[in-house]
């Protein structure tokens, strides 16, 4: 996606360790004309595929599930919650994920009350890395019986396994932008 690849190359950082700093308009200040642009890319991406919710994690994940799930007829949005909560119900699908950006795992949590059998679910995330973050919630929707439409991420890390792990486990994945970089440490574009 064009729009999305000139916004990284003008507004994104690089930081030590692989980590893309992309703060400035997709998962800290958030900019909204561009987060329609995406919510826009992921139904023509998606758009023979039958969805009736979606899903992400927090915290990054909901602005962009939230935009999305308006070219998407407005379906509902739940998002994986990381951080125990005394408002959670008790009966939860959870999952272990190991947390690339902060080198610990933890427990992602979706009650059992919106995760339901026949649900057509599109997961969508700013990031994928490692891929743990997606199997968490692949794991949580099958738990729950659902099917697991599409994947939706904004930026796939390629020089990371969680890519091409979910292609070879058949995930209908779309990654608007898939970095890398070049012998000379560039930030490039994989187009193939
Ligand atoms: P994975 O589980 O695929 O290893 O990593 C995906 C999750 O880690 C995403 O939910 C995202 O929030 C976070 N993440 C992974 N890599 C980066 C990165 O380079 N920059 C930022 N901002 N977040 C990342």
């Amino acid at each position: 996606m064009e729009l999305l690849e000139k916004k990284i190359l003008n507004d994104g950082k690089v930081c030590d360790g692989g980590i893309l700093k992309v703060d400035s308009f997709l998962n800290h200040q958030l900019d909204i004309a561009f987060l329609n642009e995406i919510g826009k890319e992921f139904k023509r991406r998606f758009s023979d595929v039958e969805i009736n919710k979606i899903m992400t994690i927090e915290a990054s994940g909901i602005a962009i599930a939230c935009i999305a799930s308006q070219y998407f007829g407005n379906v509902p949005v739940v998002f994986a919650k990381k951080t125990e909560s005394k408002n959670l119900d008790k009966d939860v699908y959870d999952s272990d994920v190991f947390s690339f950006t902060k080198g610990k795992t933890y427990k992602i949590k979706v009650s059992e009350r919106y995760v339901n059998e026949g649900d057509k679910i599109l997961i969508v995330d700013d990031f994928l890395a490692n891929g743990f973050a997606t199997l968490g919630m692949i794991d949580i929707v099958k738990k729950g019986g659902g099917e697991v439409a599409g994947v939706g991420i904004v930026i796939e890390k390629s020089y990371q396994p969680g890519g091409n792990l979910l292609r070879e486990l058949g995930v209908n994945l779309h990654s608007l932008a898939r970095i890398d970089f070049d012998e000379d440490n560039n930030l490039i574009f994989k187009k193939d």
